[in-house]
Parts: structure tokens; C-alpha cells; sequence
């Protein structure tokens, strides 16, 4: 796979001498445990030292202005830089990112705060922000010769993932919790991909994936088991500073299941600040990990309840995204809500069942369950004290709740 991706660019090479083929400044794998280095030059999964996840470093000391972002297109792939895709032709898109940040003035005013504001990712392709992983993970297995990809899901990776093997011409087998609303699989459905459906939650979909996937006939697209999701997501952090114009929130409230996301965010941060894209000593945003009271391993780990969620058992929630009950990424999770001065908070699923209710009335936002968690979790952190009401608090709400109606439906007051 190596070779054949050194041809096509020497191949490229010969056709425009000359002319840059890449400006990636992508530089190395680096193992999460040991620090080890790996090539990010050929399909990659966990490392090959720890088994642990993998993340791509960068040369961030050559320098990009980000005056020039202006001029770019009005999707994630502005940042090309930071991006691991070498050669353009490989992108899989389908238009992703820059995604709009609302002000939220009336839901503001019912708890008198000064600045609330929400990033709808619910408007990316497929309805979540799963849109931005995927992008990145199917381009680069397209760049590494993969033809075939696997991945366990609650639901909206699935569903994205099929999307983006739709788009490169590469087959996708999607494994979800039988009980995942209808939506996500006749969607799956419709891009062609094969669905198979799993008693359980998503860790038994993952050992699914191992069993069907023994004999390595797929490229494993778990997340954080796969170098680029994560790389994906991160965009979301590039695009906050950029659309405050470098100036960060004090607070993002995230629904974490995975923690892809509040991983890649928290990365995104540090890159910003090595490219000279933030000031130094420019106050950072304090992270907040958002779960499902049904299935709360992070908050568990955060407080001290356990030493790790390694035993963890969750139950199914209506926040389907937050299902995941022994994520591998839990010691960079926690690693980006301490050195952010961060926290971690449960709420019911009654609680965020009423948070997209509120959201749908006040602001015409139609969120999933998972960004309606966001409100619930924000208004519990007001009334303790931990949020003060003139902070500038901002909602990353994840996805549309138009594929969760099975969840809500009936739960409108009237
Ligand atoms: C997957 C998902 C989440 C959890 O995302 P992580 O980055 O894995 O923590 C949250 N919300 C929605 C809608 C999701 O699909
Ligand atoms: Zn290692």
C-alpha cells in the first residue's frame, strides 16, 4: 500500500513538475502511550507498540498564515495544512464543516446569560458531525489503497461512514445496536452499505466487527482505533477560533461518548497555538465532557467513582451517541478536561429530552437528544456555581435530532 501511494505521487510528481502536490504538513503517527513514532505513510490502525490510539503530528513550525484561510473554501478542508490527506484527488467529500455558530439569544434569557451560543452540527452532511471523521478517514483509506470498510456504531458513524464509501466507490459494513431507531439504518441502507444489527451496546458491536473482520478483509474504522477520525473532528476547534475570530469561548459544553471530539478540539487548541494562531497566554476554554446518567463512564473515572472504565456497564440511553461504555480514548478524554480546568457531568434522559424541547421552541434548533444534554448539563453547572452566567458558554450540539424521532417522539409539551 506503501508503494502504491509513493507511485501515484511520483506519478503526480512527473505530470507537474514543479508544482507543490501536497501542502499537508503531515509528519509522523505518534503512539498515545509511549510517544513512539510510526509512518503515516501507510494504513495504520492502533499502534503497533501499545495498542493504543495513534495521532498524527504535523510540522507546525513551518509556518502558515492564517490571513490566507479568507480566500479558502467554506468547508473543513480550508485547513489543508493540518489535514493528513496528501494529494487532493483523494478527498472524499460531500461538502463538511463550517458548520454555522448561532447566537442564542432567547434560550440565553431564560437563565439570564450574557453569551450563549451553539455550533449546529447538526447541518453537516448525513445530519452529524460524524461527516468530519469520516471525510478524513475514507479519504485517507482511498489514499492507502483500501477497498472495503467495517465499523461498530450507535448510530450517525455508520450512517456517515456509508455515506463517504458511497462517494469513494468502496464497500461499507456497518454494525449497530438492533435497538438504534429505524432512521440511521435505512439510511445506511440507502448508500448500499450491508447492515448487520447486534444485541447490546456498542462494545459488543466492536467485537462483532473483530469476529466478521478475522480474517482482515476490512479496513477497521472504529474511532480512535483509526488514526483520522480524529483529525476530522478537530476541525471543530480550528473553526470555533476562526468564526470568533480567534477569540475562544470560556466554556464548550460537548456530549461525549467516544470523546473524539473533545479530544480533537483540545488538540486543535494546542496546534493553534504552536501555528501562532493564538496569542500566548490567551485564556483557553475550560472543556466540559457532557454524558448520559444511563451510561457515564467518563463522569464515573472523573469524580473518583472508578479507577478507569475498563468494567464499565452502560445502559442504552436516548442520547444513542453517548452509549459507549469503555472508551479506548478515556485517558486523552481525561487528559483535555484536566489541563483545560475542565469537568464532567451526567443528566437524565428525561433532562435532555426537555433541553431539545427547549432549544426546538426558543431557537428553532432541532437537535438530537445528545445536543439537548448540552442545555440540561449547563443549566445543573449554573445552579451549582460552576458556570457564571456572564461567561461566554457555547453548545456544540452534534446532530440533527430529525434521525432520532423513534426517541422523541410524544415528548412535546402542548
Ligand atoms: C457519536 C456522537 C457523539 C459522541 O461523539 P464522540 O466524539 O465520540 O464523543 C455525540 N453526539 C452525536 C450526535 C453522535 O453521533
Ligand atoms: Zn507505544
Amino acid at each position: 500500500m506503501a508503494k502504491s501511494l509513493v507511485d501515484q505521487l511520483a506519478k503526480k510528481f512527473t505530470d507537474h513538475m514543479n508544482t507543490a502536490i501536497t501542502s499537508s504538513l503531515l509528519q509522523s503517527l505518534q503512539c498515545t502511550q509511549c510517544g513512539q513514532t510510526h509512518s503515516p505513510f501507510t494504513s495504520q490502525t492502533l499502534s503497533p507498540c501499545c495498542q493504543m490510539p495513534l495521532v498524527a503530528t504535523y510540522q507546525l513550525d513551518r509556518g502558515v498564515d492564517k490571513a490566507e484561510l479568507l480566500t479558502r473554501e467554506k468547508t473543513l478542508w480550508r485547513y489543508a495544512e493540518v489535514l493528513p490527506v496528501l494529494d487532493p484527488d483523494n478527498r472524499v467529500s460531500l461538502g463538511e464543516g463550517f458548520t454555522p455558530l448561532l447566537a442564542l439569544p432567547r434560550l440565553a434569557k431564560t437563565q439570564s446569560l450574557d453569551r450563549l451560543t451553539l455550533k449546529d452540527e447538526g447541518l453537516n452532511p448525513t445530519g452529524s458531525f460524524k461527516a468530519r471523521g469520516m471525510s478524513l478517514a475514507i479519504s485517507k483509506a482511498k489514499e492507502n489503497g483500501e477497498k472495503a470498510c467495517i465499523v461498530p456504531t450507535a448510530g450517525n458513524a455508520g450512517v456517515a461512514m456509508a455515506a463517504y464509501c458511497a462517494r469513494a466507490g468502496m464497500e461499507a459494513v456497518v454494525v449497530m445496536p438492533r435497538h438504534t431507531p429505524d432512521a440511521f439504518r435505512e439510511e445506511c441502507l440507502a448508500y448500499g452499505a450491508t447492515v448487520i444489527l447486534v444485541d447490546g451496546l456498542i462494545n459488543d458491536c466492536a467485537a462483532k466487527v473483530r469476529e466478521l473482520n478475522r480474517h482482515g478483509d476490512y479496513f477497521d474504522v472504529s474511532t480512535l482505533k483509526e488514526p483520522y477520525r480524529l483529525e476530522g473532528k478537530k476541525t471543530m476547534g480550528y473553526e470555533i477560533a476562526e468564526q470568533l475570530t480567534w477569540q475562544l469561548p470560556d466554556v464548550i459544553m460537548y456530549p461525549t461518548g467516544g470523546g473524539t471530539g473533545l479530544i480533537g478540539i483540545w488538540k486543535a487548541i494546542r496546534e493553534m497555538q504552536s501555528l501562532g494562531w493564538l496569542l500566548p497566554g490567551q485564556p483557553l476554554p475550560r472543556l466540559v465532557a457532557v454524558q448520559a446518567q444511563n451510561c457515564c463512564p467518563i463522569v464515573d473515572t472523573f469524580w473518583g467513582i472508578q479507577a478507569n472504565s475498563k468494567q464499565y456497564i452502560g445502559k442504552p440511553t436516548l442520547a444513542n451517541g453517548l452509549a459507549v461504555p469503555r472508551p479506548i480514548g478515556e485517558p486523552l478524554i481525561l487528559e483535555a478536561l484536566q489541563e483545560s480546568k475542565g469537568t464532567a457531568i451526567a443528566v437524565s434522559d428525561e433532562e435532555m429530552l426537555e433541553g431539545v424541547s427547549e432549544l426546538g421552541r426558543h431557537e428553532g434548533i432541532f437537535a438530537a437528544p445528545e445536543g439537548g444534554a448540552l442545555w440540561a448539563a449547563t443549566k445543573q453547572l449554573l445552579h451549582e456555581g460552576w458556570l457564571q452566567p456572564n461567561e461566554h458558554i457555547l453548545l456544540l450540539n452534534t446532530g440533527s435530532g430529525q434521525k432520532y424521532l423513534d426517541n422523541l417522539k410524544g415528548i412535546w409539551p402542548r
